[in-house]
């Protein structure tokens, strides 16, 4: 089975490895005229793209040299396994911490994270409060370790060493859907870019297509799990990636990916990359080319920790005090909505629970 998937990918890769040829040839071309490239500088090393596996949950951690990033931290109850990864890659500082936004397979780990570190920089964020425990637990530890917290906003421009990150998103924090709020991150090191999109959907694409701003991009990892309710076509023909990372569970309840999007990504011959398949996926860039799991050899991915149990979304009634299962018939309508982590945060709330879909 695992084999079978390993050498799947092999085979796409040889395909595509053609193609990646010819664009490397046509970007060299290109850059040399309009980029100032380090070509001659030795201390232009290499950029570690690390797609923990967390399960269904997103946490992507980029490291160069003395810098690092880490976008998201995985789920509620993910504490050692976020902090095991980051000393497995000895990552005791950051100069930034991204939460793409604010629910819990996002943020469900940071707190603790919050407090391993022996410094951050910054977090960012988007102007976008959440209601749960979780989110108030992040920002208080932010708040006593003395981190600055930076809103992201369309068109900011970080460095992390010899990397670029700009921000692509969200333009637009109004509305309740807090996945449309997700922080958007495109990252350019030497010829090489990635596109991190934490679970934005149509609103937050069509608002990047009508940015202006460069969306093209080497490697992207696939917006809200592979839901159908993103990656549409208009996006990915703009993006227009050679490998597509999707962050997801084994037998997740959303049922991502969605065939839809696993459709569009195959029509364009990109090479999907899945931490349900393969655990951890590791990319590295050296400025100019893109090696994955170590070029040739994609089964040394390492796998630490099995993928933990799924979580539960529990939605309660800010009016009536009730709480109902996501997939309860009765739910409220969205403006009446809490979402809880677990059951356990919405009775110390003094919610009830609803006696249909008895959570
Ligand atoms: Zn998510
Ligand atoms: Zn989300």
């Amino acid at each position: 089975m695992v084999n079978m998937q390993i050498s799947a990918i092999a085979n796409k890769k040889t395909q595509l490895s053609a193609i990646a040829a010819t664009i490397t040839i046509l970007l060299v071309v290109s850059i040399v005229i309009t980029i100032d490239f380090p070509e001659e500088d030795s201390s232009f090393g290499s950029l570690e793209v690390v797609f923990f596996d967390v399960g269904q949950a997103d946490s992507i951690l980029l490291k160069t040299g003395e810098h690092a990033m880490l976008i998201d931290a995985g789920n509620t109850g993910q504490d050692k396994l976020m902090l095991n990864y980051l000393s497995e890659y000895s990552v005791t500082k950051l100069d930034y911490l991204v939460a793409t936004h604010p629910h819990a397979d996002h943020i469900g780990a940071m707190t603790a994270v919050v407090k391993a570190m022996d410094s951050i920089g910054e977090v960012i964020m988007p102007d976008k409060p959440h209601t749960t425990v979780t989110y108030r637990n992040l920002m208080n530890a932010i708040d006593e370790k003395n981190v600055p917290v930076t809103i992201a906003e369309v068109g900011q421009v970080f460095d992390l060493g010899d990397a670029k990150v700009q921000v692509l998103a969200p333009k637009d924090v109004g509305g309740n859907d807090l996945n449309e709020v997700s922080v958007v991150l495109r990252v350019t090191f030497g010829e090489t870019v990635f596109l991190f999109t934490g679970d934005a959907d149509v609103k937050s694409e069509n608002a990047q297509l009508s940015s202006g701003l460069p969306l093209n991009a080497d490697v992207l990892k696939v917006g809200h799990h592979g839901s159908r309710t993103g990656s549409t076509a208009n996006y990915l023909n703009a993006v227009a990636p050679v490998y597509a990372v999707i962050s997801c569970g084994t037998g997740n309840t959303y049922g991502h990916p969605h065939a839809e999007v696993m459709t569009r990504l195959n029509d364009r011959n990109i090479a999907i990359y899945r931490t349900d398949e393969l655990g951890t996926i590791i990319f590295v860039s050296n400025g100019k080319t893109i090696t994955i799991n170590g070029e040739e050899n994609p089964s040394t991915t390492p796998t630490i920790t099995p993928p933990p149990a799924e979580t539960i979304t529990y939605i309660g009634n800010k009016n009536s005090k009730t709480l109902h299962l996501d997939s309860c018939r009765s739910l409220p309508a969205e403006a009446n909505r809490v979402y809880f982590d677990s059951k356990q945060e919405a009775l110390d709330d003094g919610y009830k629970t609803c006696g249909t879909c008895k959570p």
